[in-house]
């Protein structure tokens, strides 16, 4: 630390994001990527947009926002688009946080948001999950705190039921209750429909995981039109042109071709389903998921010891070492190939520790 660091931040605790090690061709299955492409137009669309990259991108996201609300069936007065939803929860912790409005959220969940809490000076409370991982929503029914739920939940890939989020929204009617929905594609059901019933729901989105545009940075958020000129009133405070040009063509793009995403979310669907039975069979155990990873453990095996043996045979898993869920490892669900890798390279570690 420099002697120039505010105090506000001496004692941060940056987030750690997944490995992406350059130094061996890693089958790739620990931050929760696409093994597959955008659509081939995404991609020409982007190269177009970067010949003109002389200019500002659109402060007001016009064309992305009009082709997400068609889609969704909300107005464009519903809809602010973000660079990666990460920055989406930063402006909600922003926006919609304070000593009136505390934040809470699940110990086990996205690691970002207790760090979005310290950076923005929110405090928070961290509200344990069920000794099975599952979130009891009693705990969150009129907390009167500013909720924040991952829907399904990461890592453990478990769902609520859109009625369950309406209990939370409606019971704390004082603060806003964002949604984070990043693996909602994958086969749980969007608490879109409550939008009407709920006017304090955040719902929270991202093109990184069932439109493969991760590297692209880019995220939505759909809400009612008063909380989204909230946000957008802090975008242009910090940062109004933040979804760069090439970016936003390709976001068009891809929503614009949906069949292509419905096809890699099948696939994914599918793989997921045959890595469950063939993990399952070498005797893991695993949370029920809705999303494009495993949370998988072993009795015979460490989280740890799995991760780095797995690492050593060119398998990328994540590992997050912490109380309660040390013994696991998240898997992400890639192409079927990917999957096969895996399963051959955890049969022969487990043969090796018989
Ligand atoms: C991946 C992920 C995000 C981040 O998405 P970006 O749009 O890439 O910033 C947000 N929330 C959860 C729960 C995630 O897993």
């Amino acid at each position: 630390m420099s002697r120039y660091l505010s105090e506000r931040f001496a004692s941060l605790e940056p987030y750690t994001p997944g490995e992406q090690p350059r130094d061996m061709a890693y089958v790739k299955l620990n931050t929760n990527e696409s093994p597959f492409p955008p659509p081939p137009e995404a991609t020409r669309a982007a190269a177009r947009a970067a010949e003109r990259l002389n200019l500002y991108s659109d402060p007001r996201l016009t064309c992305l926002r009009k082709e997400l609300s068609r889609v969704y069936g909300v107005q464009e007065e519903n809809v602010l688009c973000f660079n990666g939803s990460d920055e989406a929860l930063l402006l909600c912790f922003m926006a919609f946080c304070d000593g009136q409005h505390p934040a809470a959220f699940a110990d086990i969940t996205y690691g970002l948001y207790p760090v979005l809490a310290k950076v923005t000076g929110a405090p928070f409370e961290v509200i344990p999950l069920k000794d099975d991982l599952t979130l009891n929503v009693n705990d969150y029914v009129g907390i009167g705190k500013t909720v924040f739920i991952a829907n399904p939940n990461a890592p453990t890939g478990i769902a609520l039921a859109p009625e369950e989020i309406r209990r939370i929204a409606q019971s704390n009617p004082q603060n806003a209750v964002v949604v984070d929905e990043a693996y909602v594609d994958f086969g749980a059901e969007s608490c879109l429909g409550l939008l009407d019933q709920c006017e304090n729901l955040v719902i929270v989105r991202t093109f990184s995981k069932s439109r493969s545009m991760a590297g692209a940075r880019l995220g939505f958020v759909i809400a009612g039109e008063e909380l989204i000129r909230d946000l957008d009133a802090l975008r242009y405070s910090v940062n109004p042109y933040n979804v760069n040009s090439m970016t936003l063509a390709a976001g068009e793009a891809t929503v614009k071709n949906e069949a292509w995403m419905h096809s890699c979310v099948q696939t994914i669907c599918l793989n997921r389903a045959w890595t469950e039975k063939e993990l399952k069979a070498l005797g893991f155990e695993m949370t029920p998921s809705k999303a494009n990873f495993l949370f998988v453990r072993h009795p015979r095996i460490g989280g740890k010891e799995l991760y780095l043996k797995l690492k050593a045979r060119g398998v990328l898993v994540r590992h997050f070492d912490r109380d309660r869920i040390r013994d696991f490892n998240r898997v992400t669900v890639g192409s079927l190939d990917d999957m096969k890798a895996l399963v051959r390279e955890t049969k022969a570690i487990l043969e090796e520790i018989k």
